[in-house]
């Protein structure tokens, strides 16, 4: 199935003659965008080191492991128990970090009135609930790890957290749906900044979420 939810770039199709490429889709913001909130520094290593060295490496899992397969990533992360853990480690960092550059917007607004508020507030009863579960998922992963509001498949929104670059598309996660919003809770999403206060990182980083990229994924999917 073709992503239609904003993450054009990473559903590539291969064919024999035409080796798979993921790529890094640029930036849409500068590195000192999300100030004061994420500073210029952790987004530049973030992006140019980090998530670039997830991709390379995907593409060197992808061109032994996906040779003459015409599959796209989210495929890929579905099945990921039949591949290797360089396919899942990095399969899912490049998806994750794909997905994280797009959650995030400078100056982004409040969730407005539509769809996805009325579901948070039918879910969770409140905005502030649904908050403040997302941040209790994200301070209660031990080590590295994301948090995220996904959509199972019931269609129903859900909160979790998963560990290392996994994600709820994997089969072998033991939650399972589709990532609606992620927030990257490694260090190297916020050490510069903030170092050991990942509270003070996930309280800012609801300053940056870009509802609107959200909204239009909760609709996509449901
Ligand atoms: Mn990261």
């Amino acid at each position: 199935m073709a992503s239609t939810i904003g993450l054009d770039n990473t559903t590539l199709c291969a064919n024999q003659n035409q080796p798979i490429v993921f790529k890094q889709t640029p930036l849409p913001y500068s590195y000192n965008a999300l100030e004061p909130y994420v500073d210029a520094m952790t987004m530049e290593i973030h992006y140019s080191k980090h998530a670039s060295a997830y991709t390379k490496n995907l593409n060197d899992a992808a061109t032994v492991e996906l040779a003459g397969k015409s599959v796209g990533i989210e495929d890929v992360l579905k099945n990921i128990s039949i591949y290797s853990a360089k396919l899942r480690n990095n399969g899912g960092g490049h998806y994750n970090h794909e997905l994280f550059w797009k959650c995030m917007r400078p100056n982004a607004s409040p969730l407005h009135q539509g769809n996805l508020k009325d579901a948070i507030q039918s879910t969770f009863n409140s905005f502030e609930i649904f908050k403040n579960k997302l941040s209790e998922a994200a301070m209660g992963r031990f080590g590295s790890g994301w948090a995220w509001l996904y959509i199972d498949e019931k269609k129903t929104l859900q909160i979790g957290s998963t560990p290392n670059q996994d994600n709820p598309l994997m089969d072998i996660s033991p939650i399972k749906g589709t990532p609606l919003l992620g927030l990257d809770i490694w260090e190297h999403a916020y050490y510069l900044k903030y170092q050991n206060r990942r509270a003070e990182y996930v309280n800012n980083w609801f300053n940056l979420v870009d509802w609107k990229f959200v909204e239009d994924r909760f609709l996509a999917v449901k």
